[in-house]
């Protein structure tokens, strides 16, 4: 940490802010200047957050030098961190893609849905059970019933079951029912629920919020790593911005971004980033390109009929499609689809 004083601040105030540092177990630096006096701070800077430094009157700037997340961060943890969803690995050389319905709807609508998805390469089958809406007048999700109607399906198809949960009090349930959890954007940054989700073991995929910048997404994955639960997937799903042409902004340089920033897989969703079924496909494929460890689709056995997210929602047919047009794209990065 660098902190540069005031130009009225006198020797003593700068002892005084070198013992604080000093304090704390961190080695302080001083360091006059003919107009300025800087100061340094050696060792893990993130502890000196206590010290407020950047409110004392003779403090004029503080430059940080560490990312403010720890566990996160790729300075901390130099290698890909590999993400087990029920036996399919995410992370490192494997690109993965999961895939099925915005709703679980009925026992017929997952069943149909999941064969499809699984017989054109999906890893793992999503399907929400508690949707957040934007209107209350909107399907909110079968509840219990569609966490049930999605392990079954689960089981019978042998792909790993990804839901999302968007409460606290549901977090139990939803685990035993889930392969793992999905933190919706919406929930980003619900900081109960996000260590209610590091009180697990099971993995998270933690989608970015849609007025999220990259670092608050880092910085709430580090809520749930701080928490003991070292298995986070990122999920870029587009943020909003002044375009209207598309549901949202699909923000691609998130992806590499997060790989330079951290350790932990980064998925894309171009589903919710696009809103418009006819995007999917070549985002999906850039998304692949720019490095992305896997992908998060909507499909649906007959979307003109889906409860929910039906316009963005893949045809069994297309997906199918999708996945032989993204595999040239996935070594192209240098990976393998799984
Ligand atoms: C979803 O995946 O269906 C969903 C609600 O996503 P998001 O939280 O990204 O809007
Ligand atoms: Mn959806």
């Amino acid at each position: 940490m660098i902190i540069v004083l005031r130009p009225e601040a006198t020797k003593s105030h700068a002892d005084d802010l070198l013992s604080r540092i000093e304090s704390l177990g961190l080695r302080p630096l001083y360091m006059p200047g003919t107009e300025r006096v800087v100061l340094g701070a050696i060792g893990d800077e993130r502890v000196l957050e206590r010290l407020h430094l950047e409110n004392h009157p003779m403090v004029e700037t503080v430059t940080h030098i560490l990312a403010p997340y720890k566990l996160v961060s790729r300075e901390m943890h130099p290698h890909d961190t590999l993400v087990s969803i029920g036996g399919a690995a995410v992370g490192g050389s494997q690109f993965v893609v999961i895939a099925g319905p915005c709703s679980v709807e009925t026992r017929e609508q997952m069943g149909r849905t999941a064969r499809a998805v699984a017989s054109a390469g999906a890893v793992a089958l999503r399907g929400g059970a508690y949707k957040p809406r934007t209107s209350p007048y909107s399907f909110q999700g079968l509840g219990l019933k569609g966490l049930e109607i999605l392990r079954e399906v689960s089981d019978e198809t042998g792909l790993p079951a990804v839901t999302e949960v968007v409460e606290v009090t549901d977090v139990e349930l939803v685990e035993r029912y889930a392969d793992a959890f999905q933190c919706g954007a919406r929930n980003m940054q619900n900081f109960r629920l996000l260590k209610a989700l590091g009180q697990s073991r099971k993995p998270v995929i933690l989608k970015r919020g849609m007025a999220a910048r990259i670092e608050d997404l880092l910085l709430a994955a580090e809520y749930i790593l701080a928490e003991g639960n070292p298995n986070v997937i990122l999920c870029e799903r587009g943020i909003q911005t002044f375009e209207t042409a598309t549901r949202n902004t699909l923000d691609l340089n998130a992806i590499p971004v997060i790989k330079q920033k951290s350790h932990l897989p980064v998925i894309v969703d171009p589903s919710h980033g696009t809103g418009l079924r006819e995007l999917v496909p070549p985002m999906a494929k850039a998304a692949a390109a720019a490095g992305a460890d896997g992908l998060l689709i909507e499909v649906h056995c007959a979307p003109e009929e889906a409860l929910s997210d039906g316009r963005q929602s893949l045809y069994p047919r297309q997906f199918a499609t999708m996945m032989e047009e993204l595999a040239p794209f996935v070594r192209a990065a240098g990976k393998t689809l799984a």
